[in-house]
């Protein structure tokens, strides 16, 4: 018997989850992957740093995924809007949402409305060409930035935000982006972190990253390092980082002379407020202390003058009508990945922005295990779904304008062939376009 299934998103959940649907029952198998978008792959397009196109590579697994006979992509699409849950639900054995965690968490402190503060979502959507925020614009004519948090993301924030035009070649940043970041006037970009050392979520092949670009160099005050012996307690990965904040520590000031901006980690410092008048021109701080791994204040508070404000504190998933959402958590409520009888969360839409790329793998694999233990115990029914005939049917009375794999293979084409020089493609940063590429 057939198997359908609409995984909604195409991005790694979602592609990991198609390959798990494929692997589990092969021919008996039929998988839609929807996306609002006409282009495929999620946070690897638009998520993933530009100047980071190894890990981008991994798109090439879901392609050869994307490009099975049972399963296909529906871009374009908005389920929740273009058609609904229930109307899915009514059409797929089941329904897994991949969608990912899109939205950025808010700091919830006043003065984050003030002009040139961002959310990392907004941001990195920004140089990353997400027609939802190409055109934020943000000004970079001041000297100062202040990237808030102290996990990978405010890392990719901060390295783009220092790196020369020279050090983009070969990567996709879009030309919006490059052209304003070759303006840019910035000269320190405070990474502000309400914990210490031990307590960064850095990874340490990207920290090391700092060390080695070429008009920008790390600070760490030495003060803010436990003594040495402490990192002996610390995980491999973690004491590795924390190796990285001691070597930056040690950079002596003649190395400093020669380079034009300064990537400074301001840590034990909890942001309590943005200041300014229209525009951010200040964060005020309140110097902390760290107790049983908990950031406390001291009520010590100053305020660093800044001219742009990144918050990299994290991302919330979307919620969709009919389908509970944790709202504290900002995730689909759902017990090991089920939310409801037919419908499933995977990656971050299911467990919350953590983890890896590789990490949405056995995520993938494990709700196509839930999914084969309730249709074995007949949880989600005895009905025969239509799956993708009925989709097509709906989809040709709405009249709605579908990206195939096919199209996406010509848009990809044409971005390539709008590449910069050495750089792999130039993206449609508008949904039109996009559309208008596929010919
Ligand atoms: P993250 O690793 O969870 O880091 C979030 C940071 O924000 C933490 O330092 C956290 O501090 C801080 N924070 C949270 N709320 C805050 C608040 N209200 N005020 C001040 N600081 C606050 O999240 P992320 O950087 O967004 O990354 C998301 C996931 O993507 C991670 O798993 C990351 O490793 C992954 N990622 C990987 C790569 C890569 O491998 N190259 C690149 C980008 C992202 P506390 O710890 O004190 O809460």
């Amino acid at each position: 018997m057939t198997r359908h299934l609409a995984i909604v998103g195409s991005g790694p959940a979602g592609y990991y989850t198609a390959e798990a649907a494929q692997k589990k029952w092969g021919d008996d198998v039929r998988v839609d992957v929807f996306d609002t978008l006409p282009v495929p792959f999620g946070l690897i397009r638009t998520g993933v740093a530009p100047d980071h196109q190894s890990i981008k590579g991994v798109s090439r697994r879901y392609e050869t995924t994307a490009l099975s006979d049972n399963v296909r992509f529906v871009g374009n699409v908005t389920i929740g809007q273009d058609v609904t849950v229930e109307e899915l639900q009514g059409l797929y054995d089941a329904v897994v949402f991949a969608t990912g965690a899109p939205h950025d968490k808010p700091l919830g402190l006043p003065g984050e409305d003030l002009a040139n503060v961002f959310g990392s979502a907004a941001f990195v959507g920004w140089y990353n060409g997400h027609p939802q925020f190409a055109q934020l614009d943000p000004d970079l004519s001041g000297k100062s930035a202040v990237v808030i948090g102290m996990g990978n993301v405010a890392l990719d924030v901060a390295r783009i935000l220092s790196k020369t035009e020279d050090e983009f070649a070969g990567s996709d940043i879009v030309n919006h982006a490059l052209e304003a970041l070759k303006a840019s006037r910035l000269t320190t970009v405070t990474i502000v972190g309400r914990r210490g050392p031990h307590q960064i979520m850095m990874t340490p092949k990207e920290l090391g990253e700092l060390m080695h670009l070429l008009r920008a160099t790390p600070r760490v005050d030495p003060a803010d390092l436990p003594a040495p012996e402490d990192d002996a307690i610390l995980e491999p990965g973690l004491r590795k980082s924390v190796g990285h904040l001691r070597s930056f520590a040690a950079i002596p000031e003649s190395e400093r002379a020669d380079k034009a901006v300064e990537i400074d980690f301001d840590m034990f410092a909890s942001p309590v407020r943005l200041i300014g008048t229209g525009k951010v021109e200040g964060v005020e701080v309140e110097r902390t202390r760290v107790e049983a791994g908990r950031a406390v204040g001291t009520g010590e508070t100053y305020v660093i003058p800044v001219d742009l404000v990144v918050a990299c504190i994290g991302y919330r998933s979307s919620p969709i009508p009919g389908v509970p959402f944790d709202e504290r958590a900002g995730k689909f409520a759902n017990d090991e990945g089920r939310i409801l009888p037919g419908l499933y969360a995977v990656g971050w839409a299911r467990r919350g922005p953590t983890g890896t790329i590789g990490t949405n793998r056995p995520d993938g694999f494990g709700v196509i295990d839930r999914i084969a233990e309730d249709l074995a115990s007949g949880a989600l029914g005895t009905v025969t779904r239509q799956g993708r005939a009925g989709f097509d049917a709906l989809a040709e009375e709405r009249q709605l304008d579908i990206v195939t794999f096919r199209d996406w293979k010509k848009i990809e084409e044409a971005e390539a062939q709008a590449a910069r020089e050495g750089a792999p493609r130039e993206k449609f940063v508008d949904i039109a376009s996009m559309i208008r590429a596929r010919g």
